[in-house]
């Protein structure tokens, strides 16, 4: 049963954690949209109609000054006569006052304000000879104010103060402005509830991804997480499939090669052990005895040659790649026809060698010594008294081909696909007398990749074997002329 351990916790809390974290850089960044929204709106809405309202007012002021072009001086019958002289003027209130700020009409204090002095700040300023214009908002209205001098032969003879309110414009300013702020309530509501119930989806999907890694961890290669979507997570999930798979296979490799090593090495400690008790138990003559300690040797050196290959695996599979180097092919298969002429001419096996002194490969000259000693070696194990064994090598432009050929017992097709697999044995009756294990030609084809090479077996010309490598050629190097 799966137990919660601290670091699935922990992991729970960091992915919590990530999920708040997108949560709040959501929350965060439309609130600050939506603030903008609903400062920046309302102002430039606002700003737009105060200067569609300060143009209105101006031209009506301007208009109610032109109504005054003929007259030198102001009086109350004056100013009535031409402020109503003015056809479609609509405006709360409008003011006339003579220059010395003395009410002369008043469109809404008919009989009250007149005569009186005015003191707005608009008329002030307009009888010292400016235009003035103010427009502000008063809590549910748009007020315009307008203050014009009326001027005759360059000197101010009045002034002209005009009064606006606006209560739809307001009212429109402030509707958009609520409309404004309950959007961006209701979008920041959903955002809410978007960002939670998409992190939790995330995280959900994080969580099992997760768990696998935990399972994996622990040793379970066979979990799998199911394929949805297409988004970064479903990429992760399928890397992450092909990962376990990737493992899966390799451990099954590992645990086949571990029981294969064991069940080989278990095969001559159990010889020794018998042999060394039967020495122990029986009172056998010196001759016999001399018998069962070399085969007790036998085994142990059968049990050195088991564990060098063992290590050599090893060494394949952990090592890098050693920095490749030009190797020239006649010295190194020299050196691996002398090393096993002794096992040739004990088992009567002519060693022959075609291989032109310029050929040359870009690989590790350990490896190559390795490679054509291991396949001319089963050459000779898996031959007749009286055959033959050819190294042979050629190149042309683009590759280095390297033959090895015998006259043995050969292959059996079915047989071909699984020669380069750890442990296999064709003959095993046969292999094992040949004090083999099945490794030799998994080195081999571990090598010949490492190098670069290809590798493959057929049927000799005359019967046997041939295994045939081809190696890049190094261009404008060793080659035949
Ligand atoms: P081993 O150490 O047993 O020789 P190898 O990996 O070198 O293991 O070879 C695997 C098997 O392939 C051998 O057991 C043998 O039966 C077969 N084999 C390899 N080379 C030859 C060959 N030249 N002729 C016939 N059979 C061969």
């Amino acid at each position: 049963m799966a137990t919660i351990s601290r670091s699935d916790r922990w992991a729970g809390l960091l992915l919590r954690g990530s999920q708040l974290r997108y949560a709040a850089a959501y929350l965060l960044i439309t609130s600050g949209v939506l603030l903008f929204l609903n400062i920046y709106a309302p102002i430039t809405i606002r700003n737009l109609t105060y200067s569609a309202q300060a143009k209105a007012i101006e031209d009506k002021a301007k208009l109610i000054v032109s109504a005054f072009s003929n007259y030198e001086r102001l009086d109350k019958e004056i100013a009535a006569a031409s402020v109503q002289s003015v056809n479609g003027l609509r405006a709360t209130r409008v003011l006339i006052v003579d220059a010395s700020s003395h009410c002369l009409y008043d469109s809404v204090g008919v009989g009250g304000t007149e005569g009186k002095l005015i003191l707005f700040p608009e008329v002030t300023e307009a009888l010292r000879g400016n235009d003035v214009i103010h427009i502000h908002y008063d809590v549910n209205q748009i007020l315009s104010k307008a203050g014009m001098p009326i001027v005759s032969y360059n000197r101010i003879i009045g002034a002209v103060y005009l009064l606006e309110q606006n209560q739809d414009q307001a009212a429109l300013i402030s509707s958009l402005q609520r409309n404004i702020l309950w959007i961006s309530i209701g979008l920041e509501f959903l955002v809410i509830i978007f960002s939670i119930l998409f992190s939790a989806l995330f995280s959900r999907r994080m969580s099992k991804l997760f768990l696998s890694v935990r399972k994996m961890h622990d040793g379970d290669y066979s979990v799998r997480l199911p394929q949805r979507g297409h988004d970064e997570v479903a990429r992760l999930g399928l890397a992450f499939n092909e990962l376990a798979k990737r493992l899966n296979q390799s451990e099954e490799v590992r645990k086949q090669f571990v029981s294969n090593a064991s069940h080989e090495l278990k095969t001559p400690l159990a010889s020794i052990k018998l042999l060394a008790d039967s020495i122990l138990q029986n009172d056998m003559d010196a001759v016999t005895t001399r018998e069962f300690v070399s085969d007790i040797g036998n085994e142990a050196d059968r049990l050195t040659r088991l564990s060098a290959k063992l290590l050599e695996l090893t060494r394949l599979d952990t090592q890098p790649v050693e920095k490749h180097e030009f190797v020239h092919i006649l010295p190194v298969a020299d050196r691996v026809l002398r090393m096993l002429t002794p096992l040739a001419r004990k088992q009567n096996i002519q060693l022959k060698l075609d291989c032109p002194a310029e050929c040359a490969i870009e690989g590790t000259a350990d490896d190559l010594y390795q490679i054509l000693f291991n396949l001319v070696e089963n050459g000779i194990k898996y031959n007749q008294a009286g055959g033959w064994v050819l190294l042979q090598v050629q190149q042309n432009e683009d590759t280095v081909q390297i033959g090895v050929e015998d006259t043995g017992m050969g292959i059996p097709d079915h047989e071909k696909p699984h020669i380069f697999e750890r442990f296999y044995r064709v003959d095993k009756a046969r292999s094992r007398k040949a004090g083999g294990a099945g490794l030799g030609l998994s080195i081999v084809h571990d090598m010949v990749l490492r190098n670069n090479g290809i590798i493959s077996v057929e049927d000799g010309k005359i019967g046997g074997t041939r295994f045939n490598l081809s190696f890049s050629a190094i261009p404008g190097k060793g080659k035949n002329v």
